[in-house]
């Protein structure tokens, strides 16, 4: 038999309801697992009590019947969403011992859909990164090595934590969240599936804030199925959050038929920067060639805005974390470092307490909002997000979906890139657009570059058309037959 963490969720919901194995053996498979994996510093805190507690409590429910959509099964909660009596700390030593009272909806809805807890998951500080090397707590290991060389690889980031579990078996499936790129670039370095839903699709309540009008949550897992799966369980309005949709959630898994014919694929030709290098382009063919093989209609397309996106991105998204980030004072929660007067203890606290990409982040925000800057930053990069949302809406016109690659590169070196931001910041330059426009990203590993490292691809859809998007994913997952694993995770 697969051993139990290397099921897929699909396949351990259908394990645990023909009574192959209870919830408790299969947490305690992941718990193991878990503790054999600490290496990769996957996550910033470990629940296994609760989690076998949780465990055992889904068995009974199971016992009477009462299973829920995801009964049972053992994910991994990114540490920035706020679990009850579980410390949460966004991986900022400002939140470093920060306990919530109350649970994020996001969390809570996987609880209430019977979910176990296995702990939370290591990311970039504050979500600020594409490389996991911003934590507090130090960075993630990518559990993918390239061939023939030990080096340690980033899993990409700010979901590194989530994306490295899932990779390594240590978890069936992970949340994460992505303002401009996070779920969807982690999980193109390690191999998975991550879907970033539309803006407003998942309560943004309880989880700490990066971008407001930006951040959305959505699942990490090894299958479109499994994503399919979890996001249903994840999704859902909320009255607690003003932007979160009133609309139902529809049944994800049944929109994978598997038939796409006739389906129109939209190629945007801006998405080929020069420069873009030989094995991203070819994997994104490839992609292209399964497509028209499932009898989909590929169509090039033009989203002239795009050149603008990482500009814009960077503006609005620092500008909103000023904000956001003004509310850690050292006075209610969190960190506090003591001054003389009141004003020095503010300053004292921030000062140690964030991390130099945050702070970066602050001060360009609060550059971009200042009375003199506003209009010359601010107000034109609000201008320009709305043409780029234009140039989809336009594109949606006459193609049912888009595909590009999901990020310029596959998984680089630990270190790499962290003394040149604008490097860094390059790895979302095909995510960005898609997030300041709110429309649904999925990534999915397509295959392997010359190194034996996975590179993903991107499916986009028009707002709140996540089926269109997973149905295409599931398509293409089974052309793309990606069975490699990370050396050292057997089968
Ligand atoms: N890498 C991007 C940033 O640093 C996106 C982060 C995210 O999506 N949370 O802002």
């Amino acid at each position: 038999m697969t051993r139990l963490t290397d099921l897929t969720m699909a396949q351990a919901r259908d394990g645990l309801a023909k009574g192959e194995f209870t919830s408790v053996e299969l947490t305690e498979a992941h718990v193991k697992a878990m503790e054999a994996a600490r290496g990769l510093n996957a996550y910033i805190t470990e629940t296994p009590d609760l989690a076998l507690e949780q465990a055992k409590a889904s068995d009974e429910r199971r016992r009477k019947g009462e299973a829920g959509a995801m009964e049972g099964l053992p994910v991994a909660i990114k540490d920035l969403f706020c679990t009850k009596g579980v410390r949460t700390t966004a991986a900022s030593k400002i939140l470093h011992d920060f306990t919530p009272p109350y649970e994020s909806t996001v969390s809570d809805n996987l609880l209430k859909a019977g979910a176990v807890s296995l702990g939370k998951t290591n990311l970039d500080e504050f979500a600020m990164g594409s490389s996991n090397m911003t934590s507090h707590f130090g960075g993630v290991t990518n559990p993918w090595k390239r061939r023939g060389d030990d080096s340690p690889l980033v899993p990409g980031g700010s979901s590194g934590g989530s994306a490295a579990a899932v990779a390594a078996r240590i978890a069936l499936g992970a949340t994460g969240t992505d303002t401009g790129g996070s779920i969807r670039q982690p999980a193109a370095f390690c191999g998975i599936v991550g879907i970033k839903p539309t803006y407003g699709r998942c309560s943004r309540w309880g989880t700490v804030a990066f971008a407001s009008s930006l951040d959305q949550a959505g699942p990490m897992t090894r299958t479109v199925r499994d994503a399919a799966i979890m996001l249903g369980a994840m999704a859902g309005h909320d009255p607690k959050d003003s932007t979160s949709a009133p609309m139902a959630v529809p049944d994800f898994e049944a929109a994978l038929t598997g038939d796409i014919r006739g389906l129109k694929v939209g190629i945007p030709k801006e998405y080929r920067p020069e420069g873009l290098s030989d094995e991203i382009a070819k994997v994104w063919e490839q992609g292209i060639e399964w497509l028209k093989a499932a009898g989909a209609e590929p169509v090039e397309i033009s989203l002239p805005h795009t050149k603008y996106a990482l500009a814009t991105y960077y503006i609005v998204a620092p500008a909103e974390a000023s904000s956001n980030l003004a509310r850690y004072d050292g006075v209610r929660f969190g960190l506090r470092v003591d001054g003389k007067s009141l004003d020095e203890m503010y300053a004292k606290t921030r000062a140690e307490g964030f991390g130099s990409e945050v702070k970066r982040r602050i001060m360009i925000g609060t550059y971009v909002l200042s009375a003199g800057y506003y209009d010359a930053y601010y107000a034109k990069a609000q201008k320009v997000r709305a043409l780029i949302a234009e140039d989809f809406r336009k594109a949606y016109e006459t193609v049912d979906v888009i595909l590009t690659p999901t990020a310029p590169s596959a998984a680089f070196g630990m270190g790499e890139k962290m003394d040149d931001p604008i490097t860094m910041y390059l790895n979302d330059v095909f995510t960005v657009p898609t997030s300041l426009a709110g429309l649904p990203g999925l990534s999915l590993p397509a295959g392997l570059n010359a190194e034996g490292l996975p590179l993903g691809l991107q499916l986009i859809g028009r707002p709140f058309d996540e089926e269109t998007v997973l149905k295409v994913a599931d398509v293409m997952e089974q052309a793309a037959g990606f069975t490699a694993r990370p050396a050292g995770v057997e089968g």
